[in-house]
């Protein structure tokens, strides 16, 4: 039976999206008939949604010299959208185009509504160390790496509480073995987006936070199923990042770094093009 050899198999690192998403599917078929991927051929595309920070009554952190995160961040999404779509490759959306505020569980929620393959949260938050600064990307972690993270996390997750990722429709049993499994290759896929977009912004000249790879309890990265990182471009308490994220050359330097560290993630994902591990919905 497929899902036991999936169990029994020697070592989860190799397998690939798309044999835990058949998994899904047996398990759960209905998935098929609901999700649109399935009706569409043409959508099978993957979908990469961006998150651009705050919005709305939320203005983010306020910059050095009065810059809005929520702009910053809206602004880079755009651009970064904008080249993703360039050839066709993905799908692209955004938690919002515009500045609305959406709760941090609403976020999560449109990117498992839409079956998302990929999960980007944009920001550039502010430290009480207005020296430091640097882009820096992150990963979901049960405690956070350093206090600077922790910090962070803290104040991105004040507004909102947790609510769990929804395995309502499958028997206690199944669903602890298909969210480990879920949650494992999720884990992979996030910490393997991460590392790219450390290496791409080394090679674009980013500047780069020290120790730039982290993780924290960010809320926007619980989602179970789908691959998340969250993306610090710089901090708006330090002068010169909150001036180079103002320019649009900046913007689109940072965004294009992004796009190469997405390319080569979905290149050595393989056929599957990271099909949506959601079962239960
Ligand atoms: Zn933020």
């Amino acid at each position: 039976m497929l899902t036991r050899r999936l169990l029994l198999g020697p070592g989860l690192s190799s397998l690939g999206l798309s044999s835990l998403g058949l998994a899904m599917t047996f398990i759960e078929p209905a998935h098929a008939r609901r999700h649109p991927r399935h009706r569409h051929p043409a959508a099978r595309v993957p979908l990469v949604m961006l998150d651009p920070g705050h919005g709305g009554k939320d203005p983010g952190a306020i910059g050095v010299s009065g810059t809005y995160e929520k702009h910053v961040a809206l602004a880079a999404a755009r651009e970064l959208r904008r080249q993703l779509q360039a050839d066709g490759r993905y799908r692209v959306e955004m938690t919002r185009g515009r500045d609305v505020f959406i709760p941090l569980e609403g976020r999560v929620a449109i990117a498992q509504h839409k079956g998302a393959a990929l999960f980007v949260s944009m920001h550039a938050d502010a430290l009480h160390d207005h020296r430091v600064r640097g882009a820096s990307v992150y990963t979901l972690g049960a405690t956070a790496s350093d206090a600077q993270t922790a910090a962070l996390a803290r104040s991105e997750n004040a507004a909102d509480r947790f609510a769990g990722p929804a395995f309502r429709h499958a028997s206690p049993a199944v669903t602890r073995i298909l969210a480990s499994l879920v949650r494992q290759e999720t884990r992979l896929g996030s910490a393997r987006l991460a590392h790219g977009l450390v290496g791409s912004f080394a090679r674009e000249d980013v500047p780069l936070l020290d120790n730039p790879s982290r993780h924290a309890g960010f809320v926007v990265l619980k989602a179970a199923d789908i691959p998340s990182v969250l993306v610090e471009m710089g901090f708006m308490s330090n002068r010169e990042d909150e001036a180079a994220l103002r320019k649009s050359h900046h913007r689109a330097r940072v965004a294009a770094a992004m796009r190469r560290a997405i390319d080569a993630y979905f290149a050595q994902l393989g056929p599957s093009r990271g099909a949506p591990l959601r079962y239960a919905g």
